[in-house]
């Protein structure tokens, strides 16, 4: 089923605006997405009505905040379908998710015991490896490519009995490429190691189902799915979590403080120490509300109508080049490319004089863009407003673009 664009981006003010001359295209959403009034008005209305710190106070205030902190929890454990609200940890967003998961790799590796991740990995799925390898005396692996795509059998040989931690991003922020993490996780499980899911880049596009994925760790960014910055999920399996030591302490987190030590709230709390971001869970709410109603599935299919309606007009751009996998069913909304000689940086330059917004640069993956032997891409990211007739006028402005520079 085709989106009501026109009706989503009437929620989206953002978007009704001139750029350098031009109506505003935003191609940008892999990097963030705009936020739909819904989610500003629930972020409004708990500052307006309801503002108070969670699981303190016993005044009304108090207690509403708390209900609707508490409520987003559970709206987040249906979204993506865990056992437990006590799987559903708040953090800042994938970067802290993916960091608390190698502090807890750093709680158990040992000397020569190996993590495995792959060259597609954002950084943010490396350093937080590369911190617990260096520590711990582990030794990190990368699994490389073939065609765009994850090459299964190098992931296969480099999957041990040694190995102890798998992390894959589930959709590839620079290729798009979606990798087969179930699979990958079945691997991960048969040789006893754990496995971790990078999904930033998945969870606000497709239908996340962390029990049928069977992963022990899900990250997520609130900003990337329709919701506010600073928020975001770690799911981590119960079991695992109760094994996972606090990664911060202090308030709200502890159960009983002596002079000497001290005791854990149970979960999900125990993770999460301090003033937590209540806006921003309550507006991740709001955005789950949103995107659940227009469908997963729904956003999906018009995801990949965009780039089939786009990828064979790109395709008969003379000199450009576009990285990731052939076929279009194996790619999420995002489009690397490169065009010609020119540096990316001077087609987003010129890109953005038309109106339209991509991002250009390393994207944060410079071990990817090494592999891939280019100085850094072009990269288009489409989301639930885009429409066809912003496609056309990617293309437009590429063409120009090129004429331009001759
Ligand atoms: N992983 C992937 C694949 C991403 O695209 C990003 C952000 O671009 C991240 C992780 C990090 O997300 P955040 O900056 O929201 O923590």
């Amino acid at each position: 089923m085709s989106l009501d664009t026109q009706k989503i981006r009437k929620d989206f003010q953002i978007l009704n605006q001139i750029v350098n001359d031009e109506p505003l295209v935003y191609l940008d959403n892999a990097a963030t997405t705009q936020k739909p009034k819904q989610v500003l008005d629930a972020v409004c209305n708990y500052y307006e009505h309801d503002n108070a710190n969670v699981h303190r106070g016993v005044h009304t205030l108090a207690e509403r905040a708390t209900a609707d902190y508490e409520a987003s929890r559970d709206k987040l454990r249906a979204f993506i379908n865990a056992k437990s609200r006590k799987e559903i940890l708040f953090t800042r967003g994938t970067t802290t998710g993916l960091n608390w998961v190698a502090k807890f790799a750093e709680q158990i590796l040992q000397p020569d015991e190996e993590i495995v991740i792959s060259i597609m990995a954002h950084h943010s799925n490396i350093i937080p490896w590369q911190q617990a390898a260096e520590k711990t005396g582990a030794v990190l692996k990368f699994v490389y490519l073939k065609n765009g795509e994850l090459d299964m059998a190098d992931l296969r040989a480099k999957i041990t009995d040694k190995t102890k931690f798998v992390s894959i991003t589930h959709v590839s922020n620079v290729l798009g490429t979606i990798n087969p993490v179930k699979e990958i996780g079945q691997i991960a499980h048969a040789h006893g190691a754990i496995m971790v899911v990078d999904g930033a880049q998945s969870a606000p596009h497709m239908m996340i189902d962390v029990q049928e994925l069977d992963c022990d760790f899900f990250a997520l960014s609130g900003h990337k799915m329709a919701a506010p910055t600073g928020i975001g999920v770690l799911y981590g399996k119960e079991e695992l979590l109760n094994r996972m030591n606090p990664i911060e302490f202090g308030g709200e987190m502890i159960d009983f403080v002596y002079e000497q030590s001290a005791t854990w709230k149970e979960l999900p709390w125990k993770f999460e120490a301090g003033t937590p971001n209540i806006a921003g869970a309550i507006g991740l709410g709001a955005a789950v509300d949103y995107l659940t109603e227009i469908g997963l599935d729904n956003i999906r299919q018009h995801e990949m109508a965009l780039i089939d309606y786009v990828m064979p007009k790109l395709c008969e751009i003379d000199g450009l080049t576009i990285y990731g996998p052939k076929n279009n069913t194996k790619r999420g909304g995002v489009i690397s490319f490169n065009l010609a000689n020119l540096h990316p940086h001077d087609v987003a330059t010129a890109l953005d004089m038309e109106g339209v917004a991509v991002r250009a640069g390393h994207h944060c993956a410079q071990p990817l863009i090494n592999y891939l032997d280019v100085p850094a891409t072009a990269r288009a990211s489409f989301y639930i407003y885009n429409t066809f007739e912003e496609c056309d006028k990617i293309i437009e402005a590429i063409k120009a673009t090129k004429a331009f520079f001759g």
